[in-house]
Order: C-alpha cells, then sequence, then structure tokens
C-alpha cells in the first residue's frame, strides 16, 4: 500500500487485547490514533487489513501464547495474500517490550513491534512500512510525549471507562516485570487529566476508573507547578457532573496515606470497594519479594480504612509457592486471607518471569506444593466470597444497569462491589445507576428487584 492510499482508503482494524484493564485503555487508545488514517474497529480478523496483539507479560509462558497466536494469524496473512490482500501484523504491549528484535527472529512476517510506551508511534510506522517494506521496532519509554500524541478526544468508552493517569512502577517487586516492560513511575499532568476526563464525560460514561500500574503513587503536577496526589484528583474529577461513580486501580499498601483513606468516608462518589494487593500473609516472604511493608501493617490499612467507612469491601491479588515458602508462611496467608475476610480475589502459583531477580532464586517450589496450596487457598477465597454475597441480601445497593438480563425485563449490571446483579422489571433503566434490594445469592450473581426509589 502506498502513502498516499494509506491515508485515503478505508481500512479495518482488528485488535486483540490481553491482560489488565490498562491495556483495554491502550486498545482504545490505539484505535483512536488510527481512526484519522480512515480505519474503523472490525471484530473479523479476516477482513482486516491491520491487526494489533496487545499482549501482557504478567501469567506464564506468555510470550509463547503470543507465538502461538502469530502462527495462526499468518495462515490468515498468507490465505489473503494469495488473493492479492494484505494483512498488516503489529505486536504491541510488554511482550512486545520484553522480546523486541526475537519477535523478527522467531515471526520474520511480523510488521511492526512496539512497546506500552511507544505505541502512539504506530500512524508514522504504518507509513515508513508502505514506503519501504521492512520489519520496523520502536520500544522507547518516551512516556510524556506518548501522553502529548495521544488524541483527546476519544470514541466513547459506554458508561463505565477508563482513564490511564499513571504508567510504569519504582517499586521493583522480585517476581514482577512491569519496572522492566513499562519503565519507571511517571504521573500525567492534572490539566491533561482533567481534560480527558471531560471528554470521557461528554462521550455518556458516568463511572470513571483512574488507572494506573502503581496508581496510589500518582503525583502529577498543576499547571503552576504545585503537586497533587491521587486523593486531590479524585476531588476534582468528583466534581464532574456526569460521573456518579470512581473508582481508582491498582494500588500499592504502601502508598496508601490517610487522605486517600478519609476520602472514602467523604467522597459519596467514591467506591466503597477496593483492590489492594497484598501478594502472602508471611513477613518473611513479603520482604523477599521487596514489598516493603509487612502482613500487620497491611491489617492495620484495611481496619483504618474501615473506620473511615464502615461498609468498605476489598479483593486482593496473592501468589502462592514463592521461592523459600513454607507451610508455615502459607499458613500466615490464610490467617491473613481469613483476618481480612474478601469480597473477592485472584491467586496464583508462583511462576517464573524471565529477567526478575525471583527467576533466579534457587528454593524454587515444588509444583505439586504449589498446586495443592493454591487449591486450598482459592477454597477459602470462594468461601468468603460466597459469605459476602450472602450478606448482601437483605441489603440496599446501587446497580449500574448496562444490558438486558437474560429473561424478559430483566435488566443486569453491577454494584458499587463490583458484583454482577440482575434486576427484575428493569429492562427500560438500563443506562441508569438505580438503587435494589438484593433477594438472593447465587453461585456468580446476585439477584434483586428495585426499591420504591428506583421504581
Ligand atoms: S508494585 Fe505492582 S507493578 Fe510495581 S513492581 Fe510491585 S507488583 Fe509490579
Amino acid at each position: 500500500m502506498q502513502t498516499a492510499e494509506l491515508e485515503l482508503l478505508p481500512k479495518k482494524l482488528h485488535i486483540v487485547t490481553y491482560g489488565c484493564q490498562m491495556n483495554v485503555y491502550d486498545s482504545y487508545k490505539m484505535a483512536d490514533l488510527l481512526s484519522p488514517l480512515g480505519f474503523v474497529s472490525s471484530d473479523k480478523l479476516e477482513d482486516s487489513n491491520v491487526v494489533i496483539l496487545n499482549t501482557c507479560n504478567i501469567r506464564e509462558k506468555a510470550s509463547e501464547k503470543v507465538y502461538s497466536e502469530l502462527g495462526r494469524i499468518k495462515k490468515i496473512k498468507d490465505a489473503k495474500a494469495a488473493k492479492g490482500d494484505n494483512l498488516t501484523i503489529i505486536v504491541a504491549g510488554c511482550v512486545g517490550q520484553a522480546e523486541g528484535e526475537e519477535i523478527f527472529a522467531r515471526a520474520p512476517y511480523v510488521d511492526i513491534v512496539v512497546g506500552p510506551q511507544s505505541y502512539q508511534t504506530i500512524p508514522r510506522l504504518l507509513r515508513e512500512l508502505s514506503r519501504e517494506n521492512k520489519n520496523l521496532l520502536n520500544l522507547d519509554f518516551a512516556i510524556e510525549p506518548k501522553f502529548d500524541a495521544l488524541p483527546e478526544e476519544s470514541a466513547s468508552q459506554g458508561l463505565s471507562a477508563f482513564l490511564t493517569i499513571q504508567e510504569g512502577c519504582d517499586k521493583f517487586c522480585k517476581f514482577c516485570c512491569v519496572p522492566f516492560t513499562r519503565g519507571p513511575e511517571f504521573s500525567r499532568g492534572v490539566s491533561d487529566i482533567y481534560r480527558e476526563a471531560l471528554a470521557i464525560a461528554s462521550k455518556g460514561a458516568v463511572e470513571i476508573n483512574l488507572l494506573g500500574q502503581n496508581v496510589s503513587a500518582f503525583h502529577g503536577k498543576n499547571p503552576d507547578g504545585s503537586e497533587v496526589n491521587l486523593a486531590k484528583l479524585i476531588r476534582y474529577i468528583a466534581q464532574i457532573p456526569n460521573f456518579k461513580r470512581i473508582s481508582y486501580t491498582t494500588s500499592h499498601p504502601r502508598d496508601m496515606d490517610d487522605e486517600i483513606i478519609e476520602l472514602h468516608g467523604t467522597e459519596p462518589k467514591l467506591l466503597p470497594f477496593l483492590h489492594l494487593p497484598v501478594q502472602s500473609g508471611s513477613d518473611k516472604i513479603l520482604k523477599c519479594m521487596n514489598r516493603k511493608h509487612t502482613a500487620e501493617e497491611y491489617l492495620k490499612l484495611i481496619e483504618k480504612f474501615r473506620k473511615a467507612r464502615p461498609d468498605m469491601a476489598f479483593s486482593s491479588d496473592f501468589i502462592v509457592g514463592y521461592p523459600g515458602e513454607t507451610e508455615e508462611d502459607f499458613q500466615n496467608t490464610m490467617d491473613l486471607v481469613k483476618a481480612v475476610g474478601y469480597a473477592n480475589c485472584y491467586s496464583f502459583k508462583y511462576s517464573i518471569r524471565p529477567g526478575t531477580a525471583a527467576s533466579y532464586m534457587e528454593n524454587q517450589i515444588d509444583e505439586e506444593i504449589k498446586a495443592d496450596r493454591l487449591d486450598r487457598l482459592q477454597k477459602l477465597i470462594v468461601e468468603q466470597q460466597q459469605q459476602f454475597n450472602r450478606a448482601s441480601i437483605g441489603k440496599k445497593l446501587n446497580v449500574l444497569l448496562d444490558k438486558k438480563g437474560r429473561h424478559e425485563n430483566q435488566a443486569t449490571g453491577k454494584s458499587e462491589y463490583m458484583q454482577a446483579v440482575t434486576v427484575e422489571n428493569a429492562e427500560d433503566l438500563i443506562e441508569k445507576i438505580v438503587e435494589v434490594q438484593i433477594t438472593e445469592a447465587r453461585q456468580n450473581s446476585l439477584m434483586a428487584t428495585l426499591t420504591k426509589a428506583s421504581s
């Protein structure tokens, strides 16, 4: 495709997104970036001119899964080439950053590789590709120019929107590849964020989730150079009338100060639900992980949040079988879970991430032991989740209804605790936040009826 054609012809873009909410946000931005070049999003890879794999490196064997997906896409590229059509393949995201040139060595049919801090250059790289047919790579860590280059006006994300306010991380937990793939911690400027929040609100979002790998470390600047922390930023954003619900993720216990804790008690738009990863309940393991806090400090934080807002609920991430974890360490994790009483949790067996400090540790744990511990932990987590959902029966909750339910006149949505809720006689209230009374707790969802205030 020649450069002039690239600008003029209508083209289809297929994006496959792996991983976290930040990647979901980045994929929206990639679609926004390519829209001025005439690209429209397509669900069908076979019909598309460009495919972007927006990858994630957090799970085990992430790169192998990407290579296997690339093998499948190559067959489609070859079939299109036989008919005289082209399919440009772009690998973006953290696997792109971690693998770099290796991707071209193993999958030479990939056209472009970009890291999570350089995807703003995709339009330029596509133009370059249309002039000189060669593999193109950009893994720069220039975060500020990235946000400068992203379009402010974005396509609607629907009722519930994401907004990245912070990227990267300086914490260097020994199991984690984020500091290497996303780079050092960076907070966006407050006026940039506010402008984007206004644009998101004008597109119809009523819920906004502020994102960052380490969102609680946010320290953006006002135009006059004064620093703004996460609590202050939330206060600004809460003034936008369209937003009825505000949340933020992912937080590190070390950064949670009294101001943000108290805000949960005073700002009604801030959800009473927080994802606060602890990873382990053992001080020895927390130290080995370089988490920089103890189990007791974490429990004290939970207590402070509950004091500020008694109906506060929590979720967390856990890693079991970290190198050197004994049965006693694991029992400490089980004790911490029991002490907190979570609404929901994500738990994984420790697995090696190449290049991380933990990958070089010698005292790796047997797979069978890890599987057994994970099984015990997950049983406890499921029990707690069911207990939390059962405790909701009879309570009044607020639900953001976003689609039709399975049966006639039902609508479904999410409570302020991110529980899936099906509401009877509410089909005409989709896109609204309604007050409901919970009538039943099922395996993975709640049933509810409208309260007098909503019906
Ligand atoms: S704080 Fe989170 S993102 Fe940063 S290194 Fe630790 S686990 Fe990774």
